[in-house]
């Protein structure tokens, strides 16, 4: 598989291309198009990058109905994808050289981290599972205080 996006967002690519094969694609101009999915549909923008289902807004990937739009025009639907999306992105971020520490004796650390005590807090933390919070536990509580109350108080 020859694609410039990483294997989540192809495979996310294709399931939503997948599903908006039955869309019909009605161009408004060269950039907008109302698409009729039958049920919510879609007004796309493929200059702004936009749909009225938000998808395309939010992911920053091509929505369902950018998809059918991008079909129609036989444009590449990689063009309208984030860069993050794109294996070169993630191969960048991850691309800067680590270098290993070396033995602890060679290490340069400062005295102020060198000689600083760490404690463990103070306090246990109790054992078990803390108790559920509901609204029972209310009116049990307020009963034992002698005072009687309503479930809502
Ligand atoms: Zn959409």
């Amino acid at each position: 598989m020859n694609t410039p996006m990483t294997k989540w967002a192809e495979k996310k690519l294709r399931r939503r291309s997948n599903k908006s094969r039955c869309y019909r694609v009605h161009p408004i101009n060269l950039y907008e198009h109302q698409v009729v999915d039958g049920y919510l549909n879609g007004f796309v923008n493929l200059i702004e990058k936009t749909c009225t289902c938000r998808k395309f807004q939010l992911d920053q990937l091509p929505c369902r109905h950018a998809l059918a739009a991008c079909n129609l025009r036989r444009s590449s639907c990689y063009d309208y994808c984030s860069h993050y999306y794109h294996k070169e992105t993630l191969a960048t971020a991850y691309g800067s050289s680590i270098y290993p520490v070396g033995p602890i004796e060679e290490w340069d650390v400062p005295d102020d981290v060198q000689y600083r005590v760490v404690l463990p807090p103070k306090g246990r933390k109790p054992r078990g599972r803390p108790a559920k919070k509901n609204a029972n536990h209310l009116v049990v509580k307020k009963l034992y205080n002698g005072s009687v109350v309503d479930a809502e108080d």
